[in-house]
């Protein structure tokens, strides 16, 4: 078994072997690039590792014949004490986990090689500022001290000496410092700093090894659904020094403008730097065009390198780089991740660039990332007090209380508060924090900080660096230099996509994408963007949106939205309020007269309900479903009950309705009401009710049709699991819907089908479709029904466990469970299709809305999905992403 690959074996495709990091630094450097040379340690190694708990035979070996290699390249022996060469041991897992995975810098430094890299560079200074760097490094990432122990002490030296900046200390106190780095070191482990620099190497890699299974990176991996079983590789590379004087720096940078998809490089620098610095906002950093004035020589190559890499790649880049003595080395790239605004418009810029065709594109872009953009924004027309600016890092606008550490964000979370979580910088620690906060502030570091990176990937607001404000987290305050003094809990708002920090709460206005999904004219590049991906979706979709709407407003909004046709009208919405009492009086009737009174007074509202509907979907096919629910949902409850008529009067005829009320609520209390009287149950038990509503839809489109308009119903029949009982439904059906026809003397053309919903239904679906015309998948309930999850309760109850012990990574009510109820979805599909194969075939529930699911439903052939109204252009850009 091979283990380890020099840089130059490997590509960018080997991401699975190589992790990310590894397989772009082979890439880059089969590229000619300038990259330090070194070599990979692949995620076999790594997941063998953890399997053993141990390395792996051979591996020790296969590293070493590897570091004999670099040596002998460099012309330097790693820790040598007369010319040491040092390493990085660089972490990278198959998908970038920013900050999650562990990275140390100057392996090879001891008390002996630091006097040999002095010697060899000249510069005394700059060993031992390595050197202390290796020991704060190793300290808390190797050998797992609270970093803060390091940073305090260095913050202790600076306000002794009186200045600001690491870079303001000198020789005497680096090397001082260097001794009160071991003294750490050695009082929290018991033990010396290893000096063996082959130890410092070995002991690195496992620590990288071992950081899989830390906590941050589990919760990091659950949250982006990244699998638990992939492991991460191990870089070995040769160390280049940013960090030898004002001609050297380290810096970030991306091909366009990660924020705002702008064209155009962006990037942070900073002089006399190394590694870190640049992101952990310890100084400012400057930008790319400054950066040309510090060196123009250098910037030049990297802006050739970062278009080589553009067009290498056909993606936007990020890439970290350092400079050494005026010479560029690449230290790093990948396809960079971006907020969905930049993803829309990098997307159309690189098509129309010829980079991309616009299939390419639309792969490009999500249904998550387009939702993103439709969340509303400030409203620009409200009052604001504008308290700060700081970088718009990532979209969004979020309001909330100010917490100044990630176990109060936590604590106010559970608790029902929303809050924003302020901090100097973010560090991997803060990241629970991040991911239940609305937003995340920070007063220091750019575009490129770890609080902007990992809330972008988060699709977290975000405004970082924030300079003028003077964050005090122990405090729990921050104060607007010259101004105003914010405490914790106290309400502020921040926009994602401007910097700004407002006190108090903004009011939020619509997304200018909704606008335009509503029809007005905006002028906006943004939209422009999602229109030409909008229109290029719906040309190659094959699956059919329509959506789930109970009155005329929604479904003429999801109209707008470019819904084609209603896939779920539930009826039953139409009887709560006012109307509750009339079917109150439908359940208390003593005899057949009352209930049919009962029925007539419920008709003309039905009615005019579905004439409002008919009317936005004119030309469209309309889903009505018939009642579903149990009755009693309709009556009120036993315990409010009791005590209304403890407390009434005597009054004869109210205390009579009340004595029956509470006869029927326990005649018609089940146990488990989900699996009791209700769907085409109740429309056998009571055949009343279904002739009334039948009526009542075939009347409105009766009337849509004479007053010129066409009407296309489809009544469905909910939770058959048998033919007999749509059948014994569909009677009722026809009688109805001939008598209207003769009565009203309009032919009404209709169709009646069922939903699929119960496990039964789907595996008999052959001889359902004999009877139904159509079918409605109803994954909702047949999610419920297959897995015997009650959906009310089990969310709540254990679904956090069963997601944190991985039985499964997503609920199965969010995305389809398509190895289960997927396949029963399947099996009714080709049951129905064999049976009549004309049958029309579509899905309602959550699941019609989310992407992952319907990728399943395109690919199983259903004719079409339905959803809410806001997902209906989440749904059309997922039909279209699945058929191009
Ligand atoms: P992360 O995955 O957290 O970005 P990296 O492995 O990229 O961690 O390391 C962080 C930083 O350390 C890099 O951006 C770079 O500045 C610095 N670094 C890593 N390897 C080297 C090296 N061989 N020479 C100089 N700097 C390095
Ligand atoms: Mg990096
Ligand atoms: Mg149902």
């Amino acid at each position: 078994m091979t283990y380890v690959y020099d840089f130059a074996e490997g590509s960018k495709d080997q991401k699975d072997l190589l992790g990310g990091k590894g397989a772009n630094l082979a890439e880059m450097t089969n590229l000619g690039l300038p990259v330090p040379p070194g070599f990979t340690i692949s995620t076999d190694a790594c997941r063998a590792y953890l399997a053993e708990g141990a390395s792996p035979a051979g591996l020790a070996d296969e590293v070493g014949q590897h570091l004999a290699r670099l040596e002998e390249r460099m012309g330097r022996r790693l820790g040598d004490a007369a010319d040491p060469l040092l390493v990085s041991v660089r972490s990278g897992a198959k998908f970038s986990m920013p900050g999650m995975m562990e990275t140390v810098l100057n392996v090879g430094l001891n008390d002996e090689s630091v006097h040999g890299l002095a010697a060899a560079a000249g510069d005394e200074r700059f060993a031992f500022d390595s050197y202390r760097r290796l020991l704060q490094m190793f300290g808390g990432t190797v050998l797992h001290i609270d970093s803060e122990a390091f940073r305090d002490a260095l913050d202790d030296l600076k306000d002794e000496r009186g200045v600001k900046n690491d870079v303001d200390l000198g020789v005497d106190d680096l090397r001082g410092l260097v001794e009160t780095f071991k003294g750490i070191v050695s009082s929290h482990t018991g033990r010396d700093f290893p000096q063996d620099p082959r130890d410092q190497l070995d002991l690195a890699m496992r620590a990288v090894f071992d950081s899989w299974n830390t906590d941050r990176a589990v919760l990091y991996r659950r949250q982006e659904r990244i699998p638990e079983d992939l492991g991460t590789a191990v870089n070995v590379q040769a160390m280049v020094f940013g960090n030898r004087g004002m001609d050297s720096g380290s810096g970030v940078a991306f091909t366009r403008d990660p924020a705002s998809g702008h064209q155009g490089e962006y990037g942070d620098y900073l002089q006399n730097a190394q590694g870190e610095d640049v992101v952990a906002g310890i100084r400012n950093t400057v930008s790319l065009a400054d950066f040309a004035e510090v060196d123009k020589a250098a910037h030049d190559e990297l802006l050739a390198i970062m278009k080589k890499l553009e067009s290498h790649y056909h993606d936007m880049c990020d890439i970290e780089f350092t400079v050494e003595h005026g010479k560029l080395w690449m230290l790093q790239t990948r396809v960079g991740k971006r907020t969905p605004e930049a993803a829309f418009r990098i997307a159309v810029h690189m098509a129309d660039e010829g980079l991309i065709d616009m299939d390419e594109a639309l792969r490009r872009v999500t249904g998550d990332q387009l939702a993103q953009l439709m969340f509303p924004r400030f409203d620009e027309n409200a009052e604001r007090t504008l308290l700060a600016k700081g970088m718009n890092a990532s979209p969004g606008a979020a309001v909330g209380k100010a917490v100044f550490d990630w176990a109060t964000a936590v604590e106010w979370v559970e608790r029902g508060e929303d809050v924003i979580l302020v901090r100097k910088e973010t560090s991997p620690d803060d990241l629970h924090g991040m991911m239940v906060a609305k937003g995340i502030l920070t007063s220091r570091g750019g575009k490129t900080s770890h609080a902007a990176v990992v809330a972008r990937g988060m699709g977290r607001t975000c405004v970082c660096g924030a300079e003028a404000l003077e964050v005090d987290a122990k405090a729990g305050e921050f104060t607007v230099r010259g101004g105003k003094t914010v405490r914790e809990g106290d309400v502020i708002s921040i926009d994602g996509s401007t910097g700004e920090v407002f006190d108090g709460a903004v009011p939020v206005a619509d997304s200018a994408v909704v606008r335009w999904f509503e029809g007005q004219e905006v002028d906006d590049p943004l939209v422009e963007a999602v229109a030409r991906l909008m229109g290029h979706a719906d040309g190659r979709s094959r699956l059919i949106v329509r959506t789930n709407a109970d009155t005329g407003e929604d479904a003429a909004r999801a109209r707008r939205f470019g819904a084609q046709g209603i896939g779920l009208c539930r009826t039953e919405h139409m009887f709560l309020g006012e109307r509750r009492q009339l079917v109150e009086n439908l359940i208390v009737a003593d005899d057949e007269a009352g209930q049919e009174a009962a029925l007539a007074e419920l008709l003309p509202l039905q009615r005019s309900d579905f004439i409002e509907i008919f009317e936005a979907m004119e030309g469209l096919p309309v889903t009505i479903r018939l009642i579903d629910p149990p009755l009693h949902e309709f009556l009120p409850d036993l315990t409010e009950l009791s005590v209304a008529m403890a407390v009434a009067d005597t009054r004869g005829h109210r205390k009579r309705r009340q004595r029956k009320l509470l006869e029927a609520v326990h005649r018609l209390h089940e146990a488990n009401p989900m699996l009791g009287l209700r769907g085409v149950r109740l429309g056998i038990v009571i055949p009343g009710l279904v002739a009334m509503q039948v009526r009542a839809v075939l009347e409105a489109a009766a009337a849509r049709i004479k007053a010129g308009g066409t009407a296309r119903p489809e009544i469905m029949i909910p939770l058959v699991a048998t033919v007999r009982e749509l059948e014994l439904v569909k009677r009722t059906v026809r009688e109805v819907a001939a008598e209207v026809q003769a009565e009203l003397g309009v032919e009404i053309p209709h169709l009646v089908g069922t939903m699929i919903e119960l496990p039964r239904a789907a595996l008999t679906a052959g001889h359902i479709a004999e009877s139904a015309e159509f079918f409605s998948f109803g994954t909702n309930d047949l999610t419920q029904m297959t897995w015997g999850f009650s959906r009310d309760d089990v969310e709540a109850s254990f679904f956090s466990t069963y997601l944190e012990k991985g039985v499964f990574a997503v609920s199965p009510f969010e995305s389809l469970d398509i190895e289960g109820v997927g396949t029963l979805v399947r099996t009714a599909v080709e049951a129905g299709r064999s049976t009549r194969p004309d049958i029309k075939l579509g899905v309602c529930g959550e699941h019609g809305g989310d992407p992952d699911s319907i990728h399943f439903f395109d690919e199983v052939g259903l004719d079409y999905v339905s959803c809410s109204p806001f997902r209906v252009p989440v749904a059309r850009l997922e039909a279209g992403r699945s058929a191009a």
